[in-house]
């Protein structure tokens, strides 16, 4: 078992989709990692901070989960981060309606003490600088930093976003930004420009086409479970991310093999996360259900060929 911190968005949401649309609910990259990450009962903490409009029934939603929330910063005198944004009929792309960074522009990350030796360090969404801020107050170096990022901090920290990827071993990304990052059409192209750039590991989403880890020479594929009902796709990235690094902290093995299984683990969580606004599925999930799922993502993809 290893160590996780996150570090990513703790946020207010409002959401639009063809099936309705929600208030300020809880939302944020750092909330969805953290509770995709809790099913697999390692030890994980988030760093990010909220204002003080935050609830802190959200707060203890975290904290009931196991997850440490001492590096999650209250400024009473803040507003919290806030992102709307309305999906088109296809569920599958959506605008940004607004984005208020709020208190997070002006965030100090300060990792504890306790989480100074993660051996994964999950840096969510966010700022690229305060990705790197936080990487550089680790004391001992991670044996897996994944880095989430999108086409936001592309538009408004491209610099930034370059330096950090110097530093990280994987990176999960959707296709859209992947060809917004890279200017380049082909996906497998893309990867190869994108590892070039630093991440050893490429994990490109492609939301209900399942996603593509490149690795070398080696590609490996996995296909989103097609599902009845998809509600709001709001999350199911960062969730797909919680499941990745919370499985590889569980097994705390970082072969090729494994990181295969975690793209699984991060599609079989993601497909929970569409069903329901919000993080609304993703705090009521069992472990059965889990379970359940990864089953169907076997009987799914499971074929027998001979070759002659
Ligand atoms: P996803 O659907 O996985 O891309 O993630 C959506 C979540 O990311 C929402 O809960 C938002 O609060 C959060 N989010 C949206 N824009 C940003 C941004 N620019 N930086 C960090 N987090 C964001």
């Amino acid at each position: 078992m290893s160590k996780l911190l996150i570090v990513g968005t703790v946020a207010f949401d409002a959401i639009e989709t063809p099936f309705g649309q929600t208030d300020k609910i809880l939302g944020g990259a750092a909330t969805f990692i953290g509770l995709a990450a809790s099913q697999f009962k390692v030890e994980s903490a988030i760093v990010s901070v909220v204002g003080g409009d935050f609830p802190k029934d959200y707060l203890r939603l975290l904290s009931d989960r196991e997850i440490d929330i001492s590096g999650i910063e209250v400024i009473e005198s803040g507003k919290t981060f806030f992102w709307s944004g309305r999906y088109h009929n296809d569920m599958n792309t959506r605008d940004t309606l607004s984005t208020e960074l709020n208190v997070l522009a002006k965030f100090d990350p300060k990792v504890p003490v306790a989480y100074k030796n993660a051996e994964i360090l999950m840096l969510g969404n966010l700022h690229p600088k305060i990705q790197k801020q936080v990487l550089d107050q680790m004391e001992v170096k991670p044996k897996l930093t994944i880095l989430d990022t999108m086409n936001f901090w592309m538009e408004h920290s491209l610099d930034e976003l370059h330096l950090i990827l110097k530093e990280v071993d994987v990176i999960t990304i959707n296709d859209e930004e992947a060809r917004q990052l890279t200017h380049e059409y082909s996906l497998v192209v893309a990867a190869r420009k994108i590892h070039e750039m630093g991440p050893r590991y490429v994990v490109i989403k492609k939301g209900e086409h399942g996603a593509l880890l490149f690795h070398d020479e080696n590609v490996f594929f996995a296909p989103a479970l097609p599902l009845e009902e998809v509600f709001d796709p709001t999350g199911a990235g960062d969730t797909f991310a919680g499941g990745f690094a919370g499985f590889l902290a569980k097994t705390s093995d970082l072969t090729f093999e494994n990181i295969k299984n975690a793209v699984i683990y991060g599609s079989t969580m993601a497909s929970f996360c569409v069903e329901k606004f919000g993080a609304e599925r993703m705090l009521n999930l069992t472990g059965d259900q889990v379970y359940k799922r990864l089953q169907q993502f076997k009987n799914l993809t499971q074929f027998e060929i001979e070759l002659s």
